[in-house]
């Protein structure tokens, strides 16, 4: 895999990569901009990178990668700017590997960390290339850094992947994954957005998902205790579509075992088509928090992954690809 180009963003950078065969590739390296109160807001609103400077985390607490796992991706999520890149497969265990070696060599002053969050989930649906995912991750370790690794597996969770593993197979395997090899320290987050099914279906373009309930009883009904990191269902919250957080609580979301993850639509060319609009985000973010406190009223861990307006431009998955294709 070589280097392409650089996308320079406040809080980190959008790297390109390219495959031996000529896909173009992306991995990201960012800090966490993190603060509580007046400043919160006063980070999200700002177009003044300073504003960001002055409040990134060190990496020594906290630094965030995400590597892809597929060339493209199959489905078609009307969110998503990978979604109309061509998909061309799965990338190689070594391949997804390359992508950590390139982060870490481009930032050798970063040596040790309490906690690294890699992401695999820029490009490519990870329950598609399930073997050379949980293998990447389980390499990690042998990366001569002082890291407290804490993977994340992202996914739209398919019925059925290409490798012929069902939805329920894919959950146990991560599970297991998690609480056998990183004692609980990986984050399993599926990406649910809608508690309208057929919503759902139609903003996956057409995916056949698990749907949340059967999520759900499956976790609730695995085998032992979900430990350090509950499973988090995310929604990327939009205007005109639902999110009923009674319903959820009528299927048995019990807060040992889950939390909510509550994100604003980000500023894709596959939202502005699709005709999507965030329901909250820099002007209104108290109707972000009051969706929250709904969740809270039923003691479900939630957060709200809000990014700085500053930030925005080419930060979403595909965009710097889009460009060199
Ligand atoms: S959101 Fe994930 S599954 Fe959907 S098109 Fe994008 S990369 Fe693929």
């Amino acid at each position: 895999m070589k280097f392409k180009n650089s996308f320079y963003l406040p809080s980190g950078r959008v790297f390109l990569l390219e495959t031996d065969d000529g896909y173009p590739v992306e991995c990201t390296e960012m800090r966490d901009v993190s603060v509580q109160g007046k400043q919160h807001y006063e980070v999200r609103n700002t177009q003044d990178p300073h504003i960001i400077w002055k409040h990134l985390k060190p990496y020594e607490e906290k630094w965030l990668l995400t590597v892809s796992t597929q060339k493209g991706c199959v489905h078609n999520c009307k969110f998503c700017d990978v979604a109309d890149l061509k998909f061309k497969g799965n990338l190689s265990k070594s391949e997804i590997l390359q992508q950590v070696n390139f982060l870490l060599s481009s930032t050798p002053y970063v040596q040790e960390s309490a906690k690294v969050k890699i992401g695999f989930a820029r490009m490519g649906e990870p329950a598609h290339n399930l073997k050379n995912v949980l293998g990447a991750m389980f390499s990690l370790f042998e990366f001569d850094r002082k890291f407290n690794w804490l993977p994340c597996f992202n996914t739209i969770l398919p019925r059925k992947t290409t490798e012929g593993l069902s939805g329920e197979d894919v959950l146990k395997k991560v599970i297991d994954f998690k609480e056998d090899v990183y004692k609980g320290f990986l984050h399993l987050q599926i990406s649910c957005n809608s508690t309208d099914e057929q919503k759902r279906k139609e903003l996956f373009g057409g995916a056949d998902v698990l749907s949340i309930k059967e999520i759900v009883n499956y976790i609730n009904n695995y085998s032992s205790p979900i430990t350090q990191r509950t499973v988090t269902l995310n929604f990327i919250v939009m205007k005109g579509v639902p999110i009923d957080v009674d319903y959820l609580m009528e299927l048995g979301l019990n807060p040992e075992r889950f939390a909510v993850k509550l994100i604003p639509l980000n500023n894709t060319v596959q939202s502005q088509e699709n005709n999507l609009v965030t329901l909250a985000n820099y002007s209104n973010y108290e109707d972000l928090e009051a969706l929250r406190d709904k969740f809270k009223q039923h003691k479900i861990p939630v957060v709200i992954d809000a990014i700085a307006k500053c930030e925005e431009a080419g930060l979403c998955c595909g965009q710097l690809a889009h460009i060199f294709v």
